[in-house]
């Protein structure tokens, strides 16, 4: 029996990945949100509860969930803090990506999975990944779409990147570019394209 394909998603901070996501999930391809899930899992009580206890009532919103634009001004200024944060969140999220591809990968119904986790490299999932993508696009672009986006600052970006492994690395590692430096349609003929030649 042919292997499913697993497909991760790489690029930059605002680079397209979850565009090109759900550009494969047009096409049929069933897609894990890491965001979504680490949205979930921050507001699921043990995790307010842990979050509290390090960084204090004060990222808190009124309504006693977690202020994540707060949260993260916090630990993009430091490493420790970060590295804190990411102990409390990353096991719950890796266990329900892994808990959902296990899921997926046995229904019948699913021709592929498409990772959409912004740290795929970082968490070592790529190495599930048969077909690893690396979504290319001006620096400029990112910048700007990062901060329609998310309203991060160049300044905010560049901090973020620091914590990451280097694009260089991940575009290294990748089978397929795309390059994400026209309009939408453009990035969906690109993804079709990859799409046959993977289900071949
Ligand atoms: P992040 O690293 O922040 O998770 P990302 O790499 O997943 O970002 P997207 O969320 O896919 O990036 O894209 C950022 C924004 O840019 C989105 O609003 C998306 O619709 C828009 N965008 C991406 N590519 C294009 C394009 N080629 N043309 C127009 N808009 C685009």
């Amino acid at each position: 029996m042919k292997t499913k394909p697993i497909v991760g998603i790489l690029g930059g901070i605002g680079s397209g990945k979850s565009t090109v996501a759900r550009q494969f999930a047009n096409l049929g391809c069933t897609v894990i949100e890491a965001d979504k899930i680490a949205h979930e899992v921050l507001d699921e009580k043990d995790i307010i509860d842990a979050v509290s206890v390090v960084f204090g009532k004060d990222v808190l919103s009124p309504d006693g969930m977690i202020d994540r634009p707060k949260l993260a001004a916090r630990v993009f200024e430091n490493a420790e803090l970060l590295e804190k944060l990411q102990s409390i969140v990353h096991p719950p999220v890796m266990e329900q990506c892994e808990r959902l591809l296990a899921r997926y990968l046995t229904a019948p119904a699913i021709s592929a999975v498409v990772l959409d986790i912004p740290l795929l490299m970082e968490s070592g999932l790529d190495r599930r990944c048969n077909v690893l993508i690396f979504v290319e696009s001006p620096p400029s672009a990112c910048l700007q779409r990062a901060r329609k986006q998310k309203g991060l600052s160049p300044e905010q970006i560049k901090k973020r990147e620091k914590f990451q492994i280097s694009l260089d690395k991940k575009r290294k590692i990748a089978q397929y570019i795309i390059q994400n430096n026209s309009d939408l349609s453009g990035l969906a003929e690109q993804v079709a394209q990859i799409y046959s030649a993977v289900m071949k």
